[in-house]
């Protein structure tokens, strides 16, 4: 049962890319695709079903990579109600559950905001795509109607509060509700006191920068003040309605704010600025932000980081792999490179049954063995457009020995495209 799971983790991973090689048009809903029913019941690929090796498949290991190919989509979450009607600020609570789900099957990986911080710092690696669910204003529905699918599917979250609506009246969560929730993955960041509107903010400008700077130290410096006496560290914020002024931006690390986030929709990777960190704010009444949110497929401009060390390349003194390999070793291809592959005929002594395929940003592939030429390949599911790829090769000879080999090789965004397709 294990190994299923696993291999559906593998298929789910695929999900989202795989529709590009079909030939038909394809419906870019991924709430549509068709493994999209209940967690429980998705239909397992029949080619995975048989893979000779999902047996051995490690736990949902999905590997990190260097820090300037991970991609970050941060979710911007408002209100929930299965009842009350939709629009921008209200999401169904059962369509909050099938993103929830979308995420899992995905293979994305959802991180805490403590993760999201110390990759930024510097100070941790991630996975290559990953997600960061925000809730904002600190509704009831929160408490009611997320939580509960967020506790059930075990995801880290971030609540941005205002303290004017933190007292259970009308719809406000009580400080008791949020502290529950903390102690179940939530983490407490900063909306400001009374979630101005720009308006507000220009007629304190219209007053003079003094004014202005004691409005902006009132807003970000006193939540941030009450928030942490009420819950602790709180050393991120998010700007009411998206709005920020660079007088705004300049004061915050005054008040400990290590990240602020914006309304601009965008992956984040480890060069945006950190007080203007884009967010996917996903709406109640139009699902296309979700399926942008959550389509990491095409690299967005700017965010494949080059550096002069080739990030994702290995050490050069690794030893090549004893084998010959497709693509080569620090060869670059276009992003619809069609498979890797290992030649692994000369090799002597290989126990094909145990030979493994890691390749970074995938985790374990489901690579096949040829029973003729004895190569051991794993076709791409869709084009690829990280910077570079390690791939990792292990087995055992019938001796019992472990043996390993990797190599790296890398991808230019700009090459041209020879695959036919239907999506660009
Ligand atoms: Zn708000």
């Amino acid at each position: 049962m294990k190994a299923l799971f696993r291999g559906l983790l593998l298929a789910m991973s695929m999900a989202v890319c795989a529709q590009e090689y079909d030939p038909v048009p394809v419906n870019l809903d991924p709430l549509d695709l068709e493994e999209m029913t209940n967690a429980e019941e998705v239909q397992i690929p029949e080619s995975l079903k048989d893979d000779e090796y999902a047996e051995e498949v490690e736990p949902d290991e999905v590997l990190d990579v260097p820090r300037d190919q991970t991609r970050v989509a941060v979710l911007g979450y408002h209100n929930f109600s299965e009842t009350e009607p939709v629009s921008r600020m209200m999401l169904r609570t059962s369509e909050f559950r099938e993103q929830m789900a979308y995420l899992r099957r995905a293979g994305f990986t959802v991180i805490s905001m403590q993760e999201f911080l110390e990759w930024r710092l510097g100070t941790r690696t991630l996975p290559a795509r990953c997600v960061l669910i925000t809730l904002d204003d600190g509704w009831k529905s929160v408490y009611t109607d997320a939580y509960p699918i967020l506790k059930e599917f075990g995801y880290p979250f971030t609540l941005f509060l205002y303290t004017n609506f933190l007292n259970g009246r009308g719809d406000s969560l009580t400080p008791e509700q949020v502290r529950e929730m903390q102690a179940n993955g939530a983490t407490i960041g900063s909306h400001s006191v009374s979630h101005l509107y720009p308006r507000d903010w220009k007629k304190a400008e219209e007053e003079g920068a003094e004014a202005y700077a004691r409005l902006v130290d009132f807003e970000f410096g006193e939540s941030q003040k009450k928030l942490s006496k009420l819950f602790g560290t709180v050393n991120t914020f998010c700007f009411p309605g998206g709005y920020h002024t660079p007088a705004m931006v300049e004061r915050m690390p005054g008040y400990g704010y290590l990240a602020a986030f914006t309304v601009v929709p965008g992956k984040v990777t480890v060069t945006e600025a950190p007080l203007a960190i884009p967010r996917y704010m996903i709406f109640g009444d139009d699902g296309s932000v979700f399926r942008t949110a959550v389509d990491f497929r095409v690299a967005q401009l700017g965010t494949v980081v080059s550096t002069g060390s080739r990030p994702g390349t290995l050490p050069a003194k690794t030893p090549p792999p004893p084998f010959a390999v497709s693509p080569k070793p620090h060869e670059t291809v276009a992003p619809d490179f069609a498979a890797i592959t290992a030649y692994m005929s000369g090799v002597a002594g290989v126990d094909f049954s145990t030979v493994q395929m890691r390749v970074s940003g995938f985790g374990r592939v489901p690579a096949k063995v040829d029973p003729v030429t004895r190569a051991v390949q794993w076709v791409l599911p869709c084009r690829i457009y990280m910077p570079n790829l390690s791939v990792h090769v292990t087995w055992k000879s019938t001796d019992g020995t472990s043996h390993k080999a990797e190599w790296s090789f890398s991808i230019d965004p700009g090459a041209p495209i020879k695959t036919v397709n239907s999506i660009p």
